[in-house]
């Protein structure tokens, strides 16, 4: 048996539909943004492999530092003791976070810390005396797969079979209609039974790369914090530079409680995760009661070669040369948006920073969509992996990204869409 026929006898991969989709590309070798299967075929990753990846695949300067951290410490329980990678991790990070975000919570996967914050809004009040479970969310929110973050997200095609089991959650009107959404997040407070507001800021990525104003943004959170509402910003997609900013919280001047991280925060090298939140949030669960304390910790929390992997991106992430990436990226998507002019299959474009959306118009839009598949085929032929949402085409693409290579998934998309134009 070959790789790909082990592969169907043993594994069961995530999003695919069983008897439709292909085998999987059994993927050999990842360097820079291309990644090259079996054949020797290279493919150029235009999605960041699920928005982790920011500085190229197989970096040598993370692997090195991963080298070496291996040989060192690979992992210690994070309960009680402590490691300089996660130390230093942390004292770099908070020079970029807010400046209230004082403490950092670790998990393994952006679902998880999702899940942290929500727990610890939840606790918060409970250990100030006061029940509030209640969480306000945004019309289209994705925040993971887990339970809780399935209850947070909005109900959708991925979480339709659990939606029984879900705690209640309330969505507000999507920020692009700023006064319905302002009144609607006022209402609910109003009731006074919320425990947060959590929110995918600027951009909304499963729902399909929706992006929203930062000044409404920066209102809805100022209007949570007059009324004493918890705040998450879940940052776990748009963390790390993707809307042109490190944090796309950076944009605004209010701050939230709670900040959630992962994917870009390894470099999208191994999973690892982190929730940070205020000192306020941190000392109401400080005391001598057992009961008191967050009673929740995961097997691999902390791994110190997981720090090791972020501090290494984020200490790319900080270089001259990266910074100007990201702009670079950000002005090559102006450009290419400008030049392609009214195509009769757009909807619309949309961009933020290095995120750039081109919904289709689609007889069904949303991730049902039945253009998809076809388009993930077609890219993925000429050499490019683009993984529209439904009807959706975006860009997210590694930071180390060449120029040539840009322009050739431009190219693709542009001829894909001309294409589609003409039908
Ligand atoms: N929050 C957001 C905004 C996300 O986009 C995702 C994943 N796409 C998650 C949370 C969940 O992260 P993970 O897949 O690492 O559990």
């Amino acid at each position: 048996m070959n790789l790909v026929e082990k592969d169907q006898k043993y594994i069961w991969h995530p999003f695919t539909q069983m008897k439709t989709s292909g085998p999987a590309l059994p993927i050999v070798k990842g360097e820079g943004t291309l990644l090259t299967d079996e054949s020797g075929k290279s493919y150029i990753d235009a999605i960041s492999s699920w928005w982790v990846n920011l500085h190229g695949h197989s970096h040598p300067y993370i692997a090195q530092k991963v080298f070496e951290q291996m040989q060192k410490l690979e992992h210690v329980v994070f309960a009680g003791f402590t490691h300089q990678p996660a130390v230093d991790l942390c004292e770099k990070l908070s020079r970029h976070l807010p400046d209230n975000q004082a403490k950092f919570f670790f998990s393994g996967d952006g679902s998880s810390a999702v899940e942290i914050a929500l727990k610890m809004s939840v606790q918060y009040w409970k250990n100030k005396g006061e029940n509030k479970t209640r969480f306000v969310a945004l019309e289209g929110a994705y925040h993971g797969e887990t339970f809780g973050a399935m209850s947070a997200g909005a109900r959708s095609i991925f979480s339709a079979h659990f939606s029984d089991m879900l705690f209640e959650s309330t969505h507000i009107p999507f920020p692009k209609e700023e006064q319905a959404a302002i009144q609607s997040l006022k209402t609910e407070i109003a009731k006074g039974d919320v425990a947060a507001f959590i929110f995918e800021p600027l951009v909304q990525g499963a729902a399909g790369m929706r992006m929203y104003d930062a000044s409404t943004l920066n209102k809805l959170i100022q209007i949570c914090k007059k009324a004493g509402v918890l705040c998450i910003a879940d940052e776990v997609m748009t963390g790390f530079g993707r809307t042109g900013t490190t944090f796309a919280v950076n944009q605004i001047e209010a701050k939230p409680d709670f900040i959630c991280m992962s994917k870009g925060l390894s470099g999208g090298t191994l999973p690892l995760s982190l929730t940070s939140c205020t000192q306020d949030i941190y000392e109401a669960f400080l005391g001598d009661d057992i009961h008191k304390a967050f009673l929740h910790g995961h097997s691999f929390t902390g791994n110190p070669i997981g720090c090791t992997a972020a501090l290494a991106s984020l200490e790319l992430l900080e270089k001259k040369e990266c910074r100007e990436a990201i702009e670079k990226i950000t002005e090559n998507h102006k450009a290419f948006t400008e030049q392609l002019g009214a195509l009769k299959v757009i909807e619309e474009i949309r961009q933020t920073g290095t995120i750039l959306a081109i919904e289709l118009k689609s007889d069904r839009s949303g991730y049902a969509s039945k253009i998809r598949q076809k388009l993930y085929d077609d890219f993925l032929k000429r050499g490019v992996l683009l993984r529209p949402l439904g009807n959706v085409i975006y860009i997210l693409p590694p930071y180390c990204i060449q120029e040539k290579e840009l322009k050739k998934v431009y190219e693709v998309i542009q001829e894909k869409l001309i294409e589609l134009s003409q039908n």
